[in-house]
C-alpha cells in the first residue's frame, strides 16, 4: 500500500483531517485500533460541540464524523500501527496483522488516554459506572452534577483545575489524594485552598465506586492508608484526575515529544520535527483536550499536509518554512538553502534578480508523487 496521506487515529482529530485531506482528492488512509472514534465513543451526551444545539451522544457524534469522511472517499484499515520508520519518505508503517503501508505524509492523530484507576465501579457503563456517575473530564460532565456532591480523585495540577472548575455545579468537592501533600503548582494549590467549597482526604485510596446503573453512582469506598481503616464516603460523581497518557509510543525515538510523550508541533503549524509528519488532537495538545480543538488542529494537520504535497513551503519549530523537495526558507524569508547547501535569494517572481525565477520555480512547482494505480 502506498498512500500520500496516512492518517494513524480516528478521534475529531484524524476524521477532521480525513474529511479535508479527501476533499483535496488525497485518498488518505486512516489507520485506527478496535474502539473507532476515540475518547467520545466513551462518553454519553456531548453538549458542548458546536453544531448541536440539542447536544448528541459522543458515538454518535463520532459516526457522523466517519460518514463524513467515507462520503469523500477516506479508506479505513481496523488494527494497530506497531512500528514506523521515518527516517526517509515515503514513510514506512507496519501494522500488527502484517501490513507494511508507505505514506508520503502521515499525520499523527493517536489521541490520549485518560489515566484510570483501575477499581471496582470505574469501568465504562455496562461494565461499570462510567458515564453513569463516573468522569475524567470535569470540563466535559460537571454540567450534569448541578447541585450534587462529588470528589476529584488526584492532586495534580488537573485534579485542581478540576475541583475548582467543578465548584460551580456540584454542591461540594471532596479532593481525595494519595499522599498528604499535592503535585499541584502552588498558584492552583492555592486557589483550591481558598475555595469555600472545596474539601480534601488525604493519605486515602479510593477502592471500589458504589452504586447501580439504576442509580448511578451513590458513593465510593475508601482506604487511609496511614490507619489503614476503610470507610464509605457518600458522593453523586466521580471525577479521576490521575493524569494522560498521550498513544504515542510507537512514535518514541522519531518524533520530539516532552517528557510525559506529548508530540511538539511547530506552534505555527502542525509540523513535527520531521518535514512531511505532523500531528494534531490530544497526541500533542496536553492543555486544551477538546473535541472542537482536536478537530481544528486535524484540519490544520491537513492543510499542511496538502501544501507540503504541493511543494509549497511549511513552517516548522526553528522558524524556518521547509518543503517538500528538502529546500529551506530562513525564518526572515530572505534566503533560500537549496538541499544540496546551495544559498539562493527569496524574491518575488518578477523583482529583476537573476535568481528570482529559480525561486519561484523551486516553491511553487508541483510534487509529482509516483503512486501505483
Ligand atoms: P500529574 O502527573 O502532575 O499528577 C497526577 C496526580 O495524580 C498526582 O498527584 C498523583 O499522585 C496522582 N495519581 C497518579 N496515579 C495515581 C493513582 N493510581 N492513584 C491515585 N492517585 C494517583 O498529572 P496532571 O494531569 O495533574 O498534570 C499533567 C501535566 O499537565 C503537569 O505538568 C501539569 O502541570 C500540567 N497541567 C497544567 C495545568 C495548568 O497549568 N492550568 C492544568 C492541568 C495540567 P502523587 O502526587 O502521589 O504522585
Amino acid at each position: 500500500m502506498h498512500r500520500e496521506v496516512v492518517i494513524v487515529g480516528s478521534g475529531p482529530a484524524g476524521l477532521t483531517a480525513a474529511i479535508y485531506a479527501a476533499r483535496a482528492e488525497l485518498h488518505p488512509l486512516v489507520i485506527h485500533g478496535p474502539q473507532p472514534g476515540g475518547q467520545l465513543t466513551i462518553t454519553t451526551e456531548v453538549e458542548n460541540y458546536p453544531g448541536f444545539a440539542k447536544g448528541i451522544q459522543g458515538p454518535e457524534l463520532m459516526q457522523q464524523f466517519e460518514d463524513q469522511a467515507k462520503r469523500f472517499g477516506t479508506e479505513f484499515l481496523v488494527t494497530f500501527v506497531n512500528k514506523v520508520d521515518l527516517s526517509r519518505r515515503p514513510f514506512t508503517v507496519w501494522t500488527e496483522d502484517g501490513h507494511e503501508i508507505k505514506a508520503e505524509t502521515l499525520i499523527v492523530a493517536s489521541g490520549a488516554s485518560a489515566k484510570w484507576l483501575g477499581i471496582p465501579g470505574e469501568a465504562p457503563a455496562p461494565h461499570g459506572l462510567g458515564g453513569l456517575g463516573v468522569s475524567a473530564c470535569a470540563t466535559c460532565d460537571g454540567f450534569f452534577f448541578k447541585g450534587k456532591p462529588i470528589i476529584v480523585v488526584g492532586g495534580g495540577d488537573t485534579a485542581m483545575e478540576e475541583a475548582t472548575f467543578l465548584t460551580r455545579y456540584a454542591s461540594r468537592v471532596t479532593v481525595v489524594h494519595r499522599r498528604d501533600q499535592l503535585r499541584a503548582s502552588k498558584i492552583m494549590q492555592d486557589k483550591a485552598f481558598k475555595n469555600p467549597k472545596i474539601d480534601f482526604i488525604w493519605n486515602t485510596d479510593v477502592r471500589e465506586i458504589l452504586g447501580s446503573p439504576e442509580t448511578g453512582v451513590t458513593g465510593v469506598r475508601l482506604y487511609d492508608n496511614k490507619t489503614e481503616e476503610e470507610t464509605e464516603f457518600p458522593c453523586e460523581g466521580v471525577f479521576v484526575a490521575i493524569g494522560h497518557k498521550p498513544n504515542t509510543d510507537v512514535f518514541k525515538g522519531w518524533l520530539d515529544m516532552d517528557e510525559v510523550g506529548y508530540i511538539k508541533t511547530a506552534g505555527v503549524s502542525m509540523a513535527t520535527n520531521i518535514p512531511g509528519v505532523f500531528a494534531c488532537g490530544d497526541a500533542q495538545d496536553s492543555f486544551y483536550r477538546q473535541a472542537v480543538t482536536a478537530a481544528g488542529t486535524g484540519c490544520m494537520a491537513a492543510i499542511d499536509a496538502e501544501r507540503w504535497l504541493d511543494s509549497l513551503p511549511v513552517p516548522v519549530a526553528t522558524g524556518e518554512e521547509v518543503t517538500i523537495e528538502g529546500e529551506v526558507i530562513t525564518p526572515d524569508h530572505k534566503k533560500i538553502i537549496m538541499p544540496d547547501g546551495e544559498v539562493i535569494q527569496n524574491k518575488p517572481d518578477g523583482a529583476g534578480d537573476a535568481d528570482s525565477g529559480k525561486q519561484a520555480e523551486v516553491v511553487y512547482a508541483r510534487h509529482e508523487t509516483e503512486l501505483p494505480s
